[in-house]
């Protein structure tokens, strides 16, 4: 561990051990309620940041080593993840009615999620623990980042995705030559099957819900919202992010406080939390402060498509601390969405583009207003899922090879635009 890291705290109960321990979850309350939280010395992180300045480390997300659960010596040095790029899209802050929509394009990370930033943490810490096999239940994204920096590790995967995972994130998996399991049913089964096995085979479990180490890495998200809007405007009003199990936004959020209080910015944004309409559990526990007793519906964004979420306490507490909330997106608004953010030149998985879909539905409700400055945090890439983007994209124009048939083409092209 960092010898910044000072204690790990449960979010059930409070009880603080002390970072030497081996402990997953707090041993009194359990793996499913006992979630650990990795609490830092910020005071040594700022005399080390004063001795080493940020900005005179590489642009990557190991440059935040002091806040990361590793020995440093272990980080590598020729692994880059994260420091994906902000960028400012003018003239779709204008159409969905922002004062400035920003967006951190997530899918520009190796293996094309957000992912990548909790695996890269995961797969070094399985390193300094000693372990050969890592393991994880996924949705997709997850598993794919796991199995790509595995293999560069050259550690084993062992991968349990729900059957109907997005071909392309299987092609991944299967390209980085781990063991993949398709199990029969759904995500929630994939999970306990996973834990399961780490226990009876000793494998080191990823999955980021119990691993606290994982949502730090998740966390490196934020500490760059932070670092990268410090030097253009300043912190944004809102930061938008989807939300499946919670630990991305719990990650981000944790990442903004720390930040916060180092001193690199001056004001923490609110955190808009966003779920698929058909699939919104934590929302539901925002109100009501437990998970409802049953979620039926489903959704095509399968990154958010949890039914049972391990970590809706943390994002819960992180929405609530920022006084901001959540809403949910129906499938056809994240398409909608999708096909919006492609003609201004970012191309998002649907769970990505919930994100955009979110900010529109907070608009339209009165929750952010109009002058308001918004950051969308892009997930994962749009290549992750080509068959949903046709769907809210159409087919291109067949045609014969014939410059009449172009014409003829383009016109339909043009009416179909402009209605
Ligand atoms: C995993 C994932 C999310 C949600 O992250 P959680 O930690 O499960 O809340 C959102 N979008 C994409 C693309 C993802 O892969
Ligand atoms: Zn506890």
């Amino acid at each position: 561990m960092s010898s910044c890291v000072s204690e790990l705290v449960c979010v059930s109960c409070g009880e603080s051990y002390p970072p030497t321990g081996r402990e997953m979850t707090c041993p009194a309350c359990g793996p499913d309620d006992g979630i650990l939280e990795i609490c830092f010395d910020l005071d040594r992180v700022r005399s080390a940041w004063r001795a080493d300045p940020l900005t005179s480390r590489p642009l990557n997300h190991w440059r935040y080593r002091e806040l990361l659960p590793l020995d440093p010596a272990a980080i590598p040095q020729s692994w880059p993840v994260g420091w994906t790029p902000v960028l400012d899209l003018a003239r779709l802050a204008r159409e969905i009615g922002v004062g400035q929509l920003l967006v951190k394009d997530e899918g520009r990370n190796p293996t094309a999620s957000l992912k990548d930033r909790a695996s890269s943490v995961g797969v070094v810490h399985a390193i300094e623990r000693g372990a050969t096999t890592i393991a994880t239940a996924s949705t997709g994204n997850a598993a794919t980042s796991l199995a790509g920096h595995a293999a560069l590790a050259g550690l084993a995967a062992m991968i349990f995705v729900p059957r109907n995972a997005a071909a392309p994130k299987l092609a991944q998996l299967l390209v980085y030559g781990a063991c993949v399991f398709a199990v029969a049913g759904p995500y929630d089964d994939a999970y306990r099957l996973c834990s399961a096995a780490c226990e009876r085979f000793g494998w080191y479990n990823r999955n980021c819900a119990i691993n606290p180490v994982l949502v730090e890495g998740k966390k490196t998200c934020g500490l760059e919202i932070a670092e990268q809007c410090a030097g253009r405007g300043g912190v944004p009003d809102w930061v938008a992010v989807s939300v499946g199990d919670g630990c991305t936004i719990a990650g981000i959020a944790k990442g903004l406080v720390e930040m916060h209080a180092l001193g690199m910015i001056d004001r923490l944004p609110r955190i808009l939390g966003v779920q698929a309409a058909g699939v919104a559990p934590v929302e539901y526990a925002l109100e009501h402060d437990e998970l409802p007793k049953e979620v039926t519906g489903t959704t095509i964004a399968d990154g958010i498509n949890v039914a049972v979420p391990r970590n809706w306490r943390k994002a819960v507490n992180a929405v609530r601390a920022s006084e901001g909330t959540m809403v949910s997106v129906s499938d056809e608004q994240m398409l909608a969405a999708l096909a919006q953010a492609g003609r201004h030149g970012v191309f998002a998985e649907p769970a990505a583009a919930a994100a955009i879909a979110g900010v529109k539905v907070a608009v339209d409700r009165g929750i952010i207003g109009a002058s308001e400055r918004v950051l969308a945090v892009l997930t994962g890439s749009g290549l992750k899922d080509t068959v949903s983007a046709m769907r809210a994209v159409g087919q291109p124009i067949q045609i014969e090879a014939d410059l009449d048939a172009v014409a003829a083409g383009l016109k339909s092209f043009q009416r179909a635009r402009q209605n």
